[in-house]
């Protein structure tokens, strides 16, 4: 609803709506409730700058094991196929004792996982950190490493996830913490987007391929048991077959344990949207089949290396595919179905695993 264009299309399509209101009106929404059923009236609340970060909002969560935590909304990066710096605004960050509380409330509630959010969890605080020209108001909590730091104390929290990080935040403090922390999952999701520098710089990506690469060889070679996850786009205007190829070299070399694969689609309003040099339907097709049939390959040889290893499982509920059978996830985000009974929902278990099927292995209890 940030989007101008949108609020005509459902002004237009959908005349019966009583109430449009934006991201940063969210908090508003009681209110604007109230109002519409009292005065009888349609309401449009929509700011267009930034909105401040409202604590206390209620939050409805599916699972009672896994929880999402926002720790920053907004972005400053304005990739150019995005539109998410338009309609969220600037970067801010929530305070770190209102996250920690939240966190610690969930754990007390009996939830075992906690996914971090934010548009690029890696700069966390850094932009009030600048506002604040470096004061000590942010002592022991003032970056996303001591955040993660500061979570992995929290007792009953089993395993720390976020999502996304920016590989040109990536620093060394954030991969020292990820090492350091048990409860940290080893698999780190690093968007690619593409694997052609001179895409990557139409993108406004800010790193190269080499970057990349090499931010990835540290990664491994400091973290034990890293995983790696990542997005792909395929058809950016002006990517060109040869530069295309570069994606499926570095794809080929990383080696991803998974791959969110995207066709380029135009949004209005980012300046993506405006390049000349879109690339036909047909092409970006071709292109994302090729792409999927290696990622798919190396899915295939990956899964092969889980046979016989013990690993540690979230038991998340029963399969969705076999009610008989209990499902849960690895450190590296693998789905795992086993045998056992609805006690173990909801604990940790260690398996032997004994198959592997291209998006699931199976597992059998350790003793
Ligand atoms: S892709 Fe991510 S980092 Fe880039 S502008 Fe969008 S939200 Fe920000």
């Amino acid at each position: 609803m940030q989007e101008k264009h949108i609020i005509s299309k459902i002004k237009e399509s959908y005349p019966f709506v009583d109430i449009i209101f934006g991201t940063h009106t969210l908090h508003k929404f009681p209110e604007d409730l109230y109002k519409v059923l009292q005065e009888k009236r349609k309401l449009e609340d929509i700011l267009d700058i930034d909105g401040e970060i409202h604590e206390g909002l209620p939050i409805k969560r599916d699972s009672k094991i896994k929880a999402s935590v926002t720790i920053m909304n907004g972005c400053n990066n304005f990739c150019t196929y995005c539109i998410v710096p338009y309609v969220r605004g600037r970067e801010r960050s929530r305070k770190p004792e209102d996250i920690l509380k939240e966190i610690r409330e969930l754990a007390k509630d009996g939830y075992k996982e906690i996914t971090l959010l934010g548009q690029n969890v890696n700069s966390y605080l850094k932009v009030e950190q600048a506002k604040r020209n470096n004061s000590n108001e942010y002592k022991e909590i003032n970056s996303f490493a001591t955040l993660l730091t500061a979570i992995n104390k929290i007792d009953g929290i089993e395993r720390i996830r976020f999502v996304s990080p920016h590989p040109k935040d990536f620093t060394d403090d954030v991969i020292d913490a990820i090492a350091k922390c048990d409860k940290v999952c080893k698999l780190i999701h690093l968007p690619l987007q593409s694997g052609n520098t001179k895409v990557l710089k139409e993108m406004n990506r800010k790193y190269t391929k080499e970057q990349y690469l090499n931010l990835v060889q540290k990664m491994k070679e400091r973290i034990p048991n890293l995983t790696l996850s990542t997005d792909i786009i395929v058809g950016f205007p002006g990517e060109t077959d040869k530069e295309f190829e570069d994606t499926l070299d570095v794809v080929k070399k990383v080696k991803f344990e998974q791959v969110y694969m995207f066709i380029y689609s135009r949004r209005i309003g980012t300046p993506g949207d405006k390049m000349e040099n879109q690339i036909p339907d047909e092409v970006k097709h071709k292109r994302f089949d090729k792409l999927k049939a290696l990622v798919e390959s190396q899915i295939e040889e990956n899964n092969k290396k889980y046979i016989n290893t013990i690993q540690d499982v979230l038991v998340e509920g029963t399969s969705k595919n076999n009610s008989n059978l209990l499902s849960g996830r690895t450190d590296s985000n693998k789905v795992v179905v086993f045998e056992g009974t609805n006690n173990l929902i909801g604990k940790m278990v260690k398996l032997k695993i004994v198959s592997e099927h291209m998006w699931y292995l199976k597992g059998k209890l350790e003793n």
